[in-house]
C-alpha cells in the first residue's frame, strides 16, 4: 500500500481572537502560489472555525476543530458537536489530545466514541495518543500508547480517512523532544497497533508526530520512518513558522 500522503496540521488550542484569521489567510496564500506535498490544515478555537473557513475559501487549506462531543445534539451545555464544527466549516477535528485526556479525564472509550461521532459528521477525527514523563520513564511507553490506539480506534474507522498523531506528553509544548530513534520506534509499534485493530487498513492512515515541532527540527523529525506528517501547536500561530514546518515535508 502506497505512503499516505503526509498531513501537517496545526493546533490553535485557546488561542486567536478575529486577528488571528490573518494567519490563516496567509498560509492559505502561500498554498495557493506554491502547493505543498502535505495536506495542510489548521485546527482552531470554534469561534474562529466559520470565519476561518469563509476566509480560505477556494484554497487547499483545510480548517478544523480541537474537539467534539459524542452527541449530535442535547443537553450538554458549552459543548459543540461533530454536526455544528461541519455546519461551521470544519472538515477536521483532533481528538482526544492530552490536554483532553489529563485536564477532563476523556478515556479511550470516550476518545473512541468522538472518532464515531466525527465520521457520522463526515469530519476526519486527528486520534492523538501518547504517554507522560513517568511512563516513558517506567519504560512503558510502547504498552501505553499501543493500548491507547487500542481503545480509542472504532473499527469504523477503517476505509474512512483519519490520522494518528503520536504526542508525547513531555514533549509538548517544553521544546523537549524524543531522539529520532524514539520517535522511530513509536511509530513502528504505533504502525502494528493500528493493523493490529484495523487489519490493513490500519495501513492506510497517516501517523503525525507532535510535540515541539518547530522550524528548525520539522526536516529531521518528518524524514523519521513511519513518520506521516506533524501536528503543530505553538509553532503554528505564526503563519511563517507554520509554512517553514509545511515546506519541511516537502
Ligand atoms: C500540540 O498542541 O498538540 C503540540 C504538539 O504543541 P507544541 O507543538 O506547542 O508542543
Amino acid at each position: 500500500m502506497a505512503a499516505p500522503r503526509p498531513l501537517i496540521a496545526g493546533n490553535w488550542k485557546m488561542f486567536g481572537l478575529g486577528g488571528a484569521v490573518d494567519e490563516a489567510r496567509q498560509v492559505a496564500a502561500a498554498l495557493l502560489v506554491k502547493p505543498a506535498k502535505a495536506r495542510v490544515a489548521i485546527c482552531a478555537p470554534s469561534t474562529l472555525v466559520e470565519r476561518l473557513a469563509r476566509a480560505v475559501e477556494g484554497s487547499s487549506l483545510i480548517v478544523g476543530g480541537q474537539d467534539i462531543h459524542a452527541e449530535p445534539s442535547g443537553a450538554y451545555t458549552g459543548d459543540i458537536s461533530a454536526e455544528m464544527l461541519a455546519d461551521a466549516g470544519a472538515k477536521m477535528v483532533i481528538l482526544a489530545h492530552s490536554e483532553r485526556r489529563s485536564v477532563y479525564g476523556e478515556t479511550d472509550a470516550v476518545a473512541a466514541a468522538k472518532a464515531k461521532a466525527a465520521l457520522r459528521a463526515g469530519l476526519e477525527p486527528i486520534v492523538c495518543v501518547g504517554e507522560t514523563l513517568a511512563e516513558r520513564q517506567a519504560g512503558r511507553t510502547l504498552e501505553v500508547i499501543c493500548g491507547q490506539v487500542k481503545g480509542s480506534l472504532p473499527q469504523e474507522l477503517a476505509g474512512r480517512a483519519f490520522a494518528l498523531a503520536y504526542e508525547p506528553v513531555w514533549a509538548i509544548g517544553t521544546g523537549l523532544t524524543p531522539t529520532l530513534a524514539q520517535i522511530e520506534e513509536a511509530h513502528v509499534a504505533l504502525r502494528q497497533a493500528m493493523v493490529d485493530a484495523l487489519g490493513e487498513a490500519g495501513r492506510a492512515a497517516p501517523i503525525l508526530y507532535g510535540g515541539s515541532v518547530k522550524p528548525d527540527n520539522a526536516a529531521e523529525i518528518l524524514q523519521v520512518r513511519d513518520v506521516g506528517g506533524a501536528l503543530v501547536g505553538g509553532a503554528s500561530l505564526k503563519a511563517e513558522d507554520f509554512l517553514k514546518i509545511v515546506r519541511a515535508a516537502g
